[in-house]
C-alpha cells in the first residue's frame, strides 16, 4: 500500500517514536491528542477499515486488545478507566483508512460520543 500512511509509519519510514512494537502492531502517540493518553495501536498488516477485517484476522484483533490491556496498565489508566475505539467509514469519522485502535484515558471521557 504504497500511499498509506500508517503503512509507512508502521514500517519505520516516517521517524515515529514508538512506544510499542512487535511482529504484529506498533503503538504511537496520536498527533493530535484528544485525552491526556492517546495512543494509536496499528497493526503492520494494511486492512483498510472494519469492513475489510477477515475471519483470519481473529488473532491479530486478540492480539490488539492484549496490547491494550498492556498499553493502559503502562499509562497507569488500567485502574482509572479508559476507552478502546476503532472509527469506521464517514459516519464513524474514520480520517485514516488503515485499521487502528485509539486507546483514550487520563480523564473522564464522555458518553454517547459525539
Ligand atoms: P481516525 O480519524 O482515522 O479514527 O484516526 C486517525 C488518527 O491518526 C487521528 O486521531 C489523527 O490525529 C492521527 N494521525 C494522523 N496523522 C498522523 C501522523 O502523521 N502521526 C500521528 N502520530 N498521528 C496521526
Ligand atoms: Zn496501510
Amino acid at each position: 500500500m504504497e500511499d498509506c500512511l500508517f503503512c509507512k509509519i508502521s514500517a519505520g519510514e516516517m521517524d515515529t517514536d514508538f512506544v510499542y512494537q512487535d511482529d504484529q502492531v506498533v503503538v504511537f502517540e496520536d498527533i493530535n491528542p484528544q485525552a491526556p493518553v492517546h495512543l494509536l495501536i496499528v497493526p503492520k498488516k494494511h486492512i483498510a477499515d472494519l469492513n475489510n477485517l477477515q475471519p483470519a484476522d481473529n488473532e491479530l484483533i486478540g492480539h490488539i486488545y492484549q496490547v491494550a490491556k498492556k498499553m493502559a496498565a503502562e499509562y497507569d489508566i488500567a485502574e482509572s478507566g479508559y476507552r478502546l475505539v476503532s472509527n469506521c467509514g464517514d459516519d464513524g469519522c474514520q480520517s485514516v483508512y488503515h485499521i487502528h485502535f485509539h486507546l483514550l484515558g487520563g480523564r473522564k471521557l464522555q458518553w454517547p460520543p459525539g
